[in-house]
């Protein structure tokens, strides 16, 4: 049998047992006010806004680099958030990357889901392998977090509930809500990334690991729901890529980069992320046939790869032109308006391949089993 973590065992299950009594004895006797509930609420938010903004996309990947300052408030509220230290959490994380679904990753889910939500938290975890946090280890911040974890957690426990308890005038109910439940709400909400992010969506950019994109996941995880993209493309500052895709942690990164208290932010480029939704339709493509029973799926399939390389050379063509358009001087006019001219033919080209990649792919799709 597996070594345990009883220390972490004993704390999630006592906290558990804590809210599940002291939570209705609470609401037996008094009602929350509407401070207690805000402020819970923003510690909720604050706490997973430190995790996903501080832990995971600025020291994890790192996708950008933060300000100081910025760093030390992402450490306090990630610290208050009673998941770690960055380091360890990092470390982890960095493991479940490298080797997602696999015995080296301390969070697969092909272990189970429950696993993967809380059960991993329980069992002995082994020592941080420097090497793979050699970068982190050189920041003094993440350094004294990592060191003085602990008594951090406890003073900034005993704070909270006494500044909410003050502001409320509620010492109990700050204890129950902006300690116990807020605990309940930050650690689980970050959990359903290891759980319901690797089981419950689709996998629009790669079917080569567990993750999956989910908008109902990214409400609950401050826009960590579009985690299919995220394992595709980890070092992207987002995980929803589209403007309107519910990310509230790339908007506070992008909105602290135009404030100067974040910079290097890491995006990976449309054309990438085009060929490499090429290539998952193609593979979805020649599996389906693959498992048809048509006579002509051979031949089928031989279309279907030169479609996607006829595709995929048109919009390198039509990337590396804009590319050179880009590069030249404004004092070179004439070979300027020639590569115009040169870029538009190679847009209509483009236009044509996707055109027939997507008639292909429709009448792929349309075809009816042999009855
Ligand atoms: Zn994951
Ligand atoms: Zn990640």
């Amino acid at each position: 049998m597996k070594k345990m973590d009883w220390v972490s065992l004993g704390y999630i299950a006592s906290y558990h047992f804590c809210l599940a009594i002291f939570l209705p004895l609470y609401f037996f006797y008094f009602s929350p006010s509407k401070t207690l509930i805000f402020s819970m609420i923003g510690l909720v938010f604050a706490c997973g806004i430190g995790i996903t903004a501080g832990y995971h996309r600025c020291f994890s990947h790192p996708a950008y680099k933060a300000h100081p300052l910025v760093e030390s408030v992402l450490l306090f509220f990630g610290n208050l958030a009673t998941q770690g230290s960055a380091l360890r959490w990092s470390y982890e994380h960095r493991l479940h990357h490298a080797h997602v679904d696999t015995d080296e990753d301390p969070y697969s889910v092909t272990k189970g889901f429950w696993h993967a939500h809380i059960l991993w938290l329980f069992k002995a975890r082994p020592p941080i392998d420097d090497r793979i946090v050699s970068d982190l280890k050189r920041n003094p911040l993440i350094r004294f977090q990592n060191d003085y974890y602990l008594p951090l957690l406890i003073a900034q426990h005993v704070l909270v509930i006494l500044f909410f308890g003050w502001v409320t005038n509620d010492y109990f109910g700050s204890f129950v809500f902006c300690y116990l439940l807020r605990s309940f709400f930050s650690h689980h909400t970050t959990w359903f990334i290891n759980s319901l992010a690797h089981t419950w969506g689709e996998k629009n950019f790669s079917k080569e690991h567990s993750a999956v994109d989910n908008f109902i996941i990214s409400l609950l995880t401050y826009g960590e729901g579009y985690h299919n993209y995220h394992h595709t493309f980890s070092n992207d500052y987002r995980n929803g890529i589209k403007w309107y895709h519910y990310d509230p942690t790339k908007w506070l990164i992008f909105i602290l980069s135009k404030l100067g208290l974040a910079s290097n932010l890491r995006r990976m480029n449309f054309e990438k992320i085009q060929f490499q939704l090429i290539l998952e339709h193609k593979k979805e493509l020649v599996k389906k046939l693959t498992q048809s029973f048509l006579d002509s799926k051979e031949d089928l399939i031989e279309r279907v790869h030169k479609q996607a390389d006829a595709l995929t050379s048109a919009l390198e063509d039509f990337i590396q032109k804009g590319r050179r358009y880009r590069e030249i001087g404004k004092d070179l006019k004439e070979i300027k308006n020639h590569l115009k001219l040169e870029i538009r033919a190679v847009k209509d080209q483009l236009k044509f391949e996707w055109r027939n990649w997507d008639n292909l792919s429709n009448y792929i799709h349309k075809l009816k089993k042999p009855a």
